[in-house]
């Protein structure tokens, strides 16, 4: 089997902006955009902070457009996970079910998924007031009264985000201290917009076409309760999706890849290259991740060049 020059895991914007970097470059890249494919701004409605597109676009569709741009120059694209990755040797090898593909150079872009409650209601309206990225959808909640789950920074800083625009921000913790660390949970606790219902838990999302309210319960006295609200921003965190390179790729304790440290794309293994939200917990933005795409596509080449 004749190697890939590279192979590329993911298909959001770090994944497909990694694609058209690659093609334009002669790498001929395969990419598995997986079952998921676009990422995290497929759950997204209106993306009105990614430059170029003054009046917004949806972010399937700036996914739609991502993809036929790397087609245009002739990435490869396939629909399918990616199963389980060996880069003990190379060439690396990439199996999907029982598939196996060999690549001189891999770019793993298979991004984070944010942690959802889980409960009734919440598929059903997500995109209709009920979001887990206050940057991406703060903006359309003006002047509303908005509710944020969660107890650590995440959460505290989607609530202060949000009080830019709400009237009014309720923050429901499960218990009785917030995880976030002192500064955070002092700055959301004096915010004068700010808040907090303590020890109670979501049970439901409740409206028709959009959110209307939440059923709620205190976990101290098992009074359920239903609370009126135009916005519910889930902050409960969010999961890196590196479940397949365990023992393969050296990652923090939380799971997100740990880039080799000199400003490159450069993981623990020579040749493997990371971008996007599987190695960033801090900014998680469109744009950040197309930026670490195209630098991974440039780092593959010059290392692909060197060999
Ligand atoms: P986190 O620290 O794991 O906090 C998750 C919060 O959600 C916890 O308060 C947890 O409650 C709550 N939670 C989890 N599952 C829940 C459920 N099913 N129902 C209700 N509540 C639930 O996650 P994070 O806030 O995303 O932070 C992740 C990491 O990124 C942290 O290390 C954090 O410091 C860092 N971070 C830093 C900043 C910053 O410094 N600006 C901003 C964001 C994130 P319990 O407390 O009861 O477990």
């Amino acid at each position: 089997m004749t190697p890939e020059k590279l192979i590329i895991i993911g298909s959001g914007p770090a994944g497909l902006t990694a694609a058209i970097y690659a093609a334009r470059a002669d790498l001929h890249p395969l990419v598995f955009e997986g079952s998921q494919a676009g990422g995290q701004l497929m759950l997204t409605t209106e993306v009105e902070n990614y430059p170029g597109f003054p009046d917004g676009i949806l972010g399937p569709d700036l996914m739609d457009q991502m993809r036929k741009q790397a087609e245009r120059f002739e990435a490869r694209i396939e629909t399918a996970d990616v199963t389980k990755v060996d880069f003990g040797s190379r060439p690396f090898k990439v199996w999907v079910g029982a598939n196996e593909h060999a690549a001189e150079a891999v770019i793993v872009a298979t991004g984070a998924s944010a942690r959802w409650l889980g409960i009734p209601g919440e598929d059903r309206l997500r995109g209709r007031g009920v979001s887990a990225c206050a940057t991406c959808d703060g903006f359309f909640f003006r002047e509303r009264n908005i509710v944020v789950v969660g107890g650590g920074d995440s959460a505290m800083e989607e609530a202060l985000f949000l009080t830019k625009f709400a009237s009014k921000v309720t923050i429901i913790h499960r218990r009785e201290e917030f995880r976030a660390s002192a500064i955070m949970a002092g700055r959301a606790l004096a915010h004068p917009k700010i808040e907090v219902v303590w020890d109670t838990v979501v049970e439901e999302m409740l409206g028709d076409e959009e959110v209307t309210g939440i059923k709620i319960r205190n976990v101290r006295t098992n009074e359920v309760s239903e609370m009126g609200t135009e916005g519910v921003f889930v902050a409960i965190g969010h999961r890196p999706n590196t479940e397949i390179f365990k023992r393969q790729l050296e990652m923090d304790e939380v799971g997100y890849l740990t880039l080799r440290g000199d400003g490159s794309t450069a993981t623990s293994v020579a040749g493997v290259f990371a971008a996007g939200d599987v190695a960033d917990s801090t900014y998680r933005q469109a744009v950040t991740a197309a930026g670490a795409g195209c630098q991974a596509a440039i780092d593959a080449e010059r290392w692909l060049d060197q060999e």
